[in-house]
């Protein structure tokens, strides 16, 4: 341990969270506030139900976040739900508009909402030719779904079988492994070009399995990819405290009611939206890389997506005692536009939203005026 005096305060150009889920109706309004309290910008997940499939659903749900948005200049990156009956001139129309930024890619069945997913790569390679030509990322959810394959083994089963084909038949082709979980998962983007990168979440940085699973199970670690043992993630933390930009931030911070995570089948996701940067800076000062948070959380991401960086900045402090951040975020019961998700009936005590616990101390948190 070096004798330099901690670092007590740091200023970096305002974050951009490239992986979010804000899902629909009440919890929409709900959580929307948090994003972009600390974030200019969001990749926003189109799994709702049903899916947000074409450029006009695309249009009208970024409408509704904005809806949301109390103040400031928050913008929503919107994103398609690639299916096996897209159209790739949609797709094409969708991006010469700019109504979207990237297409995600679920293997049909990995996670929340993916019931609609892609079962077999082939049959959309006509539309990932077209992400290709116009250089728009394909965001992928990197595991198969094969039952016979262990939980814990399915992200670097997902780089063999799916994603290694994948970069011989299309090179261009830019893709972001969505919230890596594995060392696999950082060697496989170690291993390739410039036409590769990953997010990687502020949870999978703080825990192993261990705290999912050792004297208790924790329903509010469960999320997908799930956790996984202490050398996966220290893997993760050096990749994301490397100041290598091909690893940038995304919190796929994925509200779930309580009722919901706290059940006999429990849905994945933890929300941490509200507390994300705190934690960070937390993990970026055990490595003793503050000096590159702001590559992975600021600059890495947009340059992947050939954006300009932010020209606003937030401030992070360091407290002397442990933030206590707010533990419960509740949800409005108004409901949504009919059809558009699941969450038209959250009313009612459980239908509240638990937030992040860093499982340790966290002396960091952004200085809001
Ligand atoms: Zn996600």
């Amino acid at each position: 341990m070096s004798d330099a005096p901690k670092i007590e305060s740091l200023t970096i150009i305002r974050p951009d969270d490239f992986h979010v889920h804000f899902r629909d109706g009440g919890v929409l309004r709900a959580v929307v506030p948090s994003t972009a309290r600390d974030f200019a910008r969001a990749i926003v997940m189109p799994n709702l139900i049903p899916p947000v499939v074409t450029g006009e659903q695309a249009s009208a749900y970024k409408a509704r976040i904005l809806d949301c948005v109390p103040e400031g200049s928050f913008q929503p990156l919107m994103t398609l739900y690639l299916t096996e009956t897209t159209q790739p001139e949609n797709v094409r129309q969708a991006i010469d508009n700019k109504l979207i930024h990237a297409i995600k890619l679920y293997p049909a069945g990995a996670t929340t909402n993916s019931d609609s997913g892609v079962h077999c790569v082939e049959r959309v390679i006509p539309v990932l030719e077209v992400l290709a030509e116009t250089g728009t990322p394909l965001c992928v959810h990197g595991e198969v779904t094969d039952p016979d394959i262990d939980i814990f083994d399915r992200e670097a089963a997902f780089i063999d079988k799916v994603l290694l084909p994948l970069r011989e038949r299309l090179p261009e082709l830019r893709i972001v492994m969505e919230h890596i979980t594995t060392r696999d998962g950082v060697d496989f983007v170690k291993s390739q070009d410039d036409n590769v990168a990953a997010t990687i979440t502020p949870h999978h940085l703080m825990l192993n399995r261990n705290h999912l699973l050792a004297g208790g199970i924790r329903p509010h670690y469960y999320c997908l990819p799930i956790v996984k043992r202490e050398s996966h993630r220290q893997a993760l933390r050096v990749a994301a405290t490397s100041g290598d930009s091909r690893f940038f931030l995304g919190t796929d911070s994925a509200p779930h009611t309580r009722d919901t995570k706290e059940s006999a089948c429990g849905c994945a996701g933890v929300f941490n939206a509200p507390n994300t940067m705190g934690c960070l800076a937390q993990v970026f000062e055990e490595e003793q890389a503050l000096d590159k948070l702001e590559m992975f959380s600021s600059l890495a991401g947009s340059k992947f997506y050939r954006l300009p960086a932010n020209d606003s900045r937030i401030t992070l402090r360091r407290f002397a005692e442990p933030v206590k951040f707010p533990a419960m975020l509740a949800t409005a019961t108004t409901s949504s536009p009919a059809g558009l998700d699941g969450f038209d009936q959250v009313t009612g005590p459980d239908s509240s939203i638990v937030v992040f616990d860093p499982a340790q101390p966290v002396y960091w948190d952004v200085v809001r005026d």
